[in-house]
């Protein structure tokens, strides 16, 4: 019976939706585990079959095996790598956009869609200081946002240069995506040396006008918000040398670019209104669900001449240009999901306030986190945070002791906390964006950095 599968099975909507309203309702999620292969194998075996499987057993695979094997980077305990925090609204409207097959490819198949995601996309724009009239789509992440934009940046500077190899510029410190791009795109980096680990407009013109091969760099990449330790680039100071220079300026804000809705921290970010492109990952630090990520352009007409693709079937979308907006023109994919949508409904139920206000607890609680740090005899700030993302060292441990202290954590259900690398030495890291995550948990998880008493003199 093939029509079985595209009639909906009233028990298997009850299992499913109960589920998602249990998991959705959850006050603590449980932080959960690392997998083991050999278990999940097994927990597997069979359940694709010729014939299907029982709902019932199915989910119970999922709910006993496979879910206990995720660590939920939505818990107010996973404080590694770059947390996440989608709000009930935009978690259940991502439901919306599954249900009803929203897709976002192109005006004239989804303009409802993209009227709205646009809607967005030019709030993210105005927050930016970027002008009227910028504008771009949602992708699935950062990383395909950066290789879009520099896609772009190359092309326009080989036609300006005439020049089939051009370079780019980037900080040392630049997120591995923008590295990727470059290798994708035969690009080779310029690496400017950062200044206290901050990409400097200064620095960048004097490694300019020593490079006698310098006209072949067409753009540069700065960071709103480096993923280690959250630092902003000097974007004012590298968005004018791009601009003499007639250089194409991408703003990195995967995580960092949310603090444009802080009220406190959004001067740090104000160089991003010279921004050609500017990207932001709302799946990090606004508050949405995977994948999600905003890229957006001063003059979208130039991303549109080397994304468009075409083809005998679709030059239709192309032909009614007047009003038309295709996401499909600002990147490099085509079929998309309107994946934009789930924050558009959560930012116009809750109101742009409550973002800021989220945003900047982040902020204060890298603060006083910091403060307990230099307050704690064993620990040591390596420095003051400029964002969501504290770095501190306990003295007298290694790498080894790190990495114990790590497993110890996850296993205790205490915290997820990797450590990380700074200036070649290991560091703990917590990185903050979860309003679930209290001071209380940090203090718990310092605590169990303290020496044994034996120790304490
Ligand atoms: C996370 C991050 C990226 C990559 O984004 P994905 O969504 O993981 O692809 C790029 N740049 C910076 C600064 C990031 O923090």
């Amino acid at each position: 019976m093939t029509g079985g599968m595209f009639r909906l099975d009233e028990e298997m909507a009850d299992l499913l939706i109960g589920y998602c309203r249990e998991r959705l309702s959850l006050e603590d999620v449980p932080l959960d585990h690392p997998g083991d292969k050999a278990a999940l194998a097994a927990a597997l075996d069979g359940l694709v079959n010729e014939h299907g499987s029982d709902v019932r057993r199915v989910l119970d695979v999922v709910e006993h095996s496979l879910a206990p094997a995720v660590i939920s980077c939505d818990s107010p305990r996973f404080l590694s790598f770059i947390p996440a925090a989608p709000t009930k609204a935009a978690l259940l409207f991502d439901m919306v956009v599954s249900s009803a097959s929203l897709q976002g490819i192109s005006w004239l198949e989804a303009a409802g869609a993209v009227a709205a995601e646009n809607q967005v996309l030019a709030l993210l724009a105005r927050r930016a200081g970027m002008p009227e009239g910028a504008g771009g789509c949602f992708v699935s992440g950062g990383s395909a946002a950066n290789l879009s934009a520099l896609a772009v940046a190359r092309d326009e500077g080989r036609v300006r240069t005439g020049r089939e190899r051009v370079r780019i510029a980037v900080s040392e410190e630049a997120h591995s995506s923008i590295g990727a791009a470059l290798h994708l795109l035969g690009v080779d980096p310029l690496v400017v040396p950062t200044a206290d680990h901050r990409l400097l407009g200064a620095r960048l013109r004097d490694v300019l006008d020593g490079d006698p091969a310098r006209d072949d760099v067409v753009g540069v990449v700065a960071t709103a918000g480096t993923t280690n330790a959250g630092m902003v680039d000097d974007l004012e100071g590298v968005g004018e040398v791009a601009r003499g220079r007639e250089m194409w300026f991408h703003v990195d804000g995967a995580y960092g670019g949310a603090a444009i809705f802080s009220t406190r921290t959004r001067g740090r970010l104000s160089g991003a209104s010279r921004a050609d492109s500017f990207v932001v990952d709302p799946h990090k630090w606004l508050f949405a669900p995977f994948d999600c990520a905003a890229l957006v352009y001063r003059d979208p007409e130039r991303a549109r001449r080397v994304h468009t693709q075409h083809a005998g079937y679709l030059e239709v979308l192309h032909r009614d240009a007047s009003d038309a907006w295709n996401p499909s023109d600002y990147a490099y994919h085509l079929t998309r999901r309107a994946r934009g949508l789930p924050l558009w409904f959560s930012l116009a139920v809750h109101g742009t306030d409550a973002y800021g206000e989220a945003v900047d607890a982040a902020i204060d609680l890298a603060r006083r986190t910091a403060e307990l740090v230099e307050r704690t005899a064993w620990l040591e700030l390596v420095r003051e945070p400029e964002l969501s993302i504290v770095l501190f060292r306990r003295r007298g441990w290694d790498t080894d002791d790190y990495e114990r202290w790590s497993r110890r954590l996850l296993r205790d259900q205490i915290a997820f906390v990797v450590p990380s690398v700074w200036e070649g030495e290991p560091v703990a890291r917590l990185a903050f964006l979860h309003p679930g995550t209290t001071l209380a948990v940090v203090e718990e998880v310092l605590a169990t950095t303290a020496p044994p008493a034996s120790d304490v003199p």
